[in-house]
């Protein structure tokens, strides 16, 4: 396979082989295809394969940038990989007018909402501040057609240690109450390392035929 069978806009596609990428990896194979359908998706698959280009070729894709609207999240567990999933986005993006914001407890929440006065089309966060942000009003998700859940889940410890992991306690109440935030038609892409039990019943109350990988 090739970048270039899956139709993607030009300037995305400039940003993808400036990066240095020639052909998809297995798992963006797998993925970016069934994505760009509209289709959930439960993906394993182990960090360093390609994982993050895996659902931001097809986020930064679906979105349009003449729509000055938040239209896709990204939730992950954690402040450090939430700056490095936003720089890939941008990357990947270079050469679309798509803006990323990064939105993480433990920064100021005044910032952000000065930061929400201006356009962004894609947000990428830990689920506790985007929920307050929803909450307030100014972070608004209802034209959020797109939910990506990266590291939910991350080593086969999960069940013990369930910290940095976002189907843990801490995480999944405020993932659960983000999604209502959401229209009903909302796709979401669920990318991990493990899948642990608990996803089970977190999967059947909220992805729709997922499509699942399995790496
Ligand atoms: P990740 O699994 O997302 O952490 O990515 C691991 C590394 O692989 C990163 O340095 C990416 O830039 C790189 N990478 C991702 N997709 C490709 C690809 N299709 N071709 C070459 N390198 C890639």
């Amino acid at each position: 396979n090739e970048f270039e069978d899956y139709f993607l806009k030009r300037e995305l596609l400039m940003g993808i082989y400036e990066k240095g990428f020639e052909k998809p990896s297995p798992i963006q194979e797998e993925s970016i295809p069934i994505a760009l359908t509209g289709s959930d998706i439960l993906a394993r698959a182990k960090n360093g394969t390609g994982k993050t280009a895996a659902f931001c070729i097809p986020a930064l894709e679906k979105i349009d940038q003449n729509n000055n609207i938040i239209q896709v999240v990204i939730l992950v567990p954690t402040r450090e990989l939430a700056l490095q999933t936003s720089q890939v986005c941008k990357e990947l993006g270079k050469h679309l007018k798509i803006q990323v914001m990064v939105t993480t407890g433990g920064t100021s929440l005044k910032d952000d909402i000065m930061r929400l006065y201006q356009p962004v089309h894609l947000l990428v966060g830990t689920p506790g501040r985007i929920l307050d942000l929803a909450k307030k009003g100014v972070c608004v998700l209802k034209d959020c057609s797109m939910l990506i859940m990266d590291e939910f889940c991350n080593d086969s410890f999960a069940f013990i240690l369930q910290a940095d992991k976002l189907l843990s306690p801490e995480f999944q109440p405020s993932i659960e109450q983000l999604i209502r935030f959401m229209p009903t038609t909302r796709q979401i892409l669920m990318f991990s390392a493990t899948f642990p039990v608990t996803v089970k019943d977190f999967k059947d109350r909220y992805l729709r035929k997922p499509y699942v990988i399995n790496l």
